[in-house]
């Protein structure tokens, strides 16, 4: 017997006849004999419907609302899910954020969990009655409901497993595992039966959004063996069909043929500024970034170029693309203080990155990269790296072509059915 966390992403949730599949599925575990809480998503599209609602309210929305509207969708579908599995016989009920309670802290629609309260939770589990709790939610010190930033629902399994101490948690979602690159760009994509957490966390950081990138740095603290899975495919004997998070422990020596990338992402959210004939001087640069930083905008790829010629510079950087409006503004304010000419910016872009702990070891992956993507005649407007990942940002027209070309370079194509 084991204890085990299954949660269900949105698509896997949405309808009726989903929420049967997915009862079953639970069923088919909990008749193993296996303690079981299930966290569920809203259906795919509520949260998305919901926080159109509060921008139709009012643009300046409160948080503390958003959160009391937007936590909705998983409330509905915790309380199908514990209906339809008390229908088919199987003893559920459904636990709030509250009335565990998930403890989270003071940022609403940001909150991260604190602390959740296990000794209730421990009690149903153990009597052999389905927990089902709504991901994405928390609750403030106040008493408040509280949400953990989109995609949180990964983030509410993980800390659900840690809590108490679950042998697994299994991450349902609409493809069956992770995979070279997003599947959906590229049909050559392979399924990975293991990857390291810290490749997951760095892929999921760069763009892939099959895991929040909250949910694996908590399972890579809190040691928790997470599966990825799909909601979709019969239930399988084999208890570890999808792809396992793993420790690197687990991959080295087991696998020599590992290829030295182990995948491709991509995002899209990101948007390019330069900030043209900067003063060439110490100061110059922390007098952009500096009031960025103090307005909470993230900036990430940064490139100074400096003129021989001149003692001016040019300052290039990407930010969130909901965030370009409010830097513009921050820097125009600022312009006769930083000295700049003008500000360029394209939201068009695309960073594309290719991550794997192999590159610790062997040089090279970054040449591959501007090579392969030169032969292409893509540009290369800015590059970031990091210990086992390298970054760079394209024209967004040519993303698809660029992640199927650096797929292929790196070896990372599937054999193909004849
Ligand atoms: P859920 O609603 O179950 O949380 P998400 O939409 O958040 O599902 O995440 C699953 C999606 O992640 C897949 O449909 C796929 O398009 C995307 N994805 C991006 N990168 C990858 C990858 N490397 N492997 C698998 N899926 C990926
Ligand atoms: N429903 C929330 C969202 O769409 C949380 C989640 O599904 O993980 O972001
Ligand atoms: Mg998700």
């Amino acid at each position: 017997m084991a204890r085990i966390v299954m949660k269900f992403g949105g698509t896997s949730m949405a309808g009726m006849e989903r929420i049967r599949n997915v009862a079953a599925r639970v069923k088919h575990v909990v008749d193993q004999g296996h303690e079981v809480a299930v966290v569920v998503s809203a259906m795919a599209g509520e949260t998305d419907r919901l926080v159109g609602f509060c921008k139709e309210a009012s643009p300046l929305y409160d948080p503390a609302e958003y959160d009391v509207v937007v936590a909705s969708g998983e409330q509905v579908t915790s309380g199908l899910l514990a209906m339809t599995l008390k229908a088919m016989g199987v003893d559920a009920r459904s636990w709030l954020g509250w009335q565990l309670p998930i403890r989270s802290s003071e940022a609403h629609s940001k909150a991260r969990i604190d602390t959740i309260e296990t000794g209730a939770l421990l009690a149903a589990m153990q009597s052999g009655q389905v927990a089902v709790i709504p991901g994405f939610q928390g609750q403030m010190e106040d008493g408040r409901v509280s949400t953990l930033g989109r995609g949180g629902s990964d983030t509410s399994a993980v800390a659900i497993a840690a809590a108490v101490k679950a042998d697994r948690c299994d991450i349902y979602t609409d493809v069956d595992g992770v995979y070279t690159t997003d599947p959906r760009i590229v049909s050559r994509a392979r399924k990975l039966d293991k990857v390291t957490y810290e490749e997951m966390l760095e892929l999921a950081s760069v763009g892939s959004k099959v895991l929040q990138t909250r949910s694996v740095a908590l399972a890579m603290k809190e040691k928790v063996r997470v599966q990825v899975l799909s909601s979709f495919d019969e239930p399988s004997n084999d208890d570890e069909p999808g792809t396992m998070i793993v420790g690197e422990e687990e991959i080295e020596g087991s696998d020599m043929e590992r290829q030295l990338i182990t995948g491709i992402a991509v995002d899209k959210n990101e948007a390019k500024v330069i900030v043209t004939r900067v003063p060439d001087k110490p100061g110059a640069v922390a007098s952009i970034f500096g009031p960025l930083a103090d307005a909470s905008i993230n900036v990430d790829m940064i490139i100074q170029n400096d003129s021989k010629d001149t003692a001016e510079t040019d300052v290039t950087f990407t930010v969130p693309r909901a965030d370009l409006a409010r830097s513009v503004d921050i820097l125009e304010s600022r312009k006769a203080e930083i000295g700049f000419n003008r500000l360029i910016t394209d939201a068009e872009v695309s960073k594309v990155s290719v991550v794997g702990v192999g590159m610790r070891s062997h040089a090279g992956v970054a040449a591959t990269m501007f090579k392969t993507l030169a032969e292409r005649g893509i540009n290369i407007e800015a590059i970031s790296t990091s210990e086992i990942k390298v970054s760079v940002l394209i024209d967004e027209d040519e993303t698809e072509l660029a992640v199927r070309v650096l797929h292929t370079a790196y070896g990372l194509d599937a054999e193909q059915a004849a």
